[in-house]
């Protein structure tokens, strides 16, 4: 037997549906915020994610799908979104006539090489969007109420976001050097992998799994104290936004976030105060790093597989409906055609109809009728439909009337 492949999954019956109906409650929000959907493909050249996420990445080192093509290019399937969407936007010149912001959300498959949990796969969903071409902490504040809003209109009303600011590149380096003098005499404390990134990139020392929970990371210089004046300042007006926006936020001075791009505003959204079910930021140098000019943009991934995750274990009522509203039975095969017409004609002015496919005896056709769980069936005979009409059974309270057969679609949804 061929089966599924580690860390993928299929998703189908009311996992599909809760899907789609997330989906909806998404695609309708960016709406509202004004934000149009895109759609990039699933692989791209490997070089966009090494230039892009950047080469210091573990998602680069240690999580890439990479492959070579019939025609020996060096493609990657895509690991994240923000590349390929900066790829979009620079290919298609779309920084040449930018009178306003230009604003997208995706919602698609991404592929890591990880170790598959709770939670974790090596294919999995990320919901995100990007906003290119604005600096002001207006579009900060406008990207981070669309993230939290997200997961209250799910129904997850107790997210907080936590917010740091990475400061701007001045700011950062004096920073860097200095958690780079802090961590040199302490370079044996530390994992494998941090000895590496301290020279490389000693920021990313602080988001290490392995090392989280030692003194030595926890006592390290935070970036707040190193922001310029111009930095922190920008940061406190993005507070003063969030707090009149009335959302729920907290200054998390250890944020940094796994990614090489960011500046200034980094965030995640947590959930009861634990694992992270999204985050973002802003990545000024992106657009110019990848070929493009100096545009800045921001932007937030949501965890898809995650957030489902949340909403289940928080007991979110997401409506699912496994019933139909009519179902069509009929008698001999004289009136098969009949059932094949009114059941198209219903299913076009918005019913959720159904008739037996299977030539099924009739008292098999009736036990459809309530593995569909049908609200109203019709059983057609031949001395109905000679009258031009058929008899409409409500399915619960087994009340019938007789319904002109030009009447039905009026009657039954008069009746739903
Ligand atoms: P990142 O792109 O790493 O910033 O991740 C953004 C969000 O995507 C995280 O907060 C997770 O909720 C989710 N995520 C990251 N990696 C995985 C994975 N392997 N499986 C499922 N969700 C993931």
């Amino acid at each position: 037997m061929i089966t599924k492949q580690k860390g993928t999954y299929d998703i189908y019956g009311d996992e599909a549906k809760k899907r789609a109906y997330v989906n909806d409650i998404l695609a309708t929000l960016c709406e509202k915020y004004n934000y149009n959907y895109i759609e990039t493909p699933v692989f791209e050249a490997s070089e966009l994610f090494h230039r892009g996420v950047g080469e210091t990445t573990d998602m680069v080192q240690k999580e890439t799908y990479d492959f070579k093509d019939r025609g020996e290019r060096a493609l990657t399937l895509r690991p994240e979104g923000t590349a390929s969407v900066v790829r979009w936007f620079i290919e298609n010149k779309l920084y040449g006539n930018m009178s306003d912001p230009v604003k997208v959300f995706y919602n698609a498959k991404m592929y890591r090489y990880e170790r598959p949990q709770s939670g974790r796969n090596r294919e999995f969903t990320q919901w995100g969007f990007e906003c290119f071409g604005s600096d002001d902490v207006m579009s900060d504040a406008e990207v981070i109420s669309l993230a939290y809003n997200a997961y209250r209109f799910l129904g997850l009303d107790d997210v907080k976001v936590k917010l740091n600011s990475l400061g701007d590149t001045a700011s950062r380096m004096k920073y860097r050097e200095s958690l780079i003098a802090y961590f040199e005499p302490h370079i044996h404390e530390l994992c494998e992998d941090c000895q590496e990134r301290l020279k490389k990139n000693p920021l990313r020392i602080l988001d290490c799994k392995v090392d989280a929970e030692k003194d030595i990371i926890k006592k390290a210089p935070v970036i707040l104290d190193y922001l310029n004046e111009e930095s922190a300042s920008r940061f406190k007006k993005l507070q003063e936004l969030l707090d009149l926006m009335d959302i729920n936020y907290e200054v998390d001075d250890r944020l940094v976030r796994g990614l090489d791009y960011y500046n200034h505003t980094v965030f995640e959204i947590t959930l009861n105060d634990s694992y992270a079910l999204g985050g973002g930021g802003r990545y000024n140098d992106l657009v110019e790093t990848l070929g493009g000019p100096s545009i800045s943009g921001i932007g937030f991934a949501m965890g898809y597989d995650r957030t489902l995750l949340a909403i289940e274990e928080n007991g979110v009522n997401i409506p699912i409906n496994n019933s139909i509203d009519v179902y069509i039975l009929y008698v001999s095969d004289t009136e098969k055609e009949t059932a094949a017409y009114l059941t198209q004609d219903l299913r076009l002015n918005g019913i959720i109809a159904e008739t037996d496919m299977l030539g099924k005896s009739l008292k098999s056709q009736f036990k459809s009728v309530d593995r569909f769980q049908a609200k109203y069936y019709i059983v057609l005979n031949d001395d109905d439909l000679k009258n031009n009409e058929v008899v409409v059974k409500d399915n619960k309270t087994k009340e019938e009337e007789h319904v002109k057969i030009n009447d039905l679609v009026d009657y039954i949804d008069m009746h739903m």
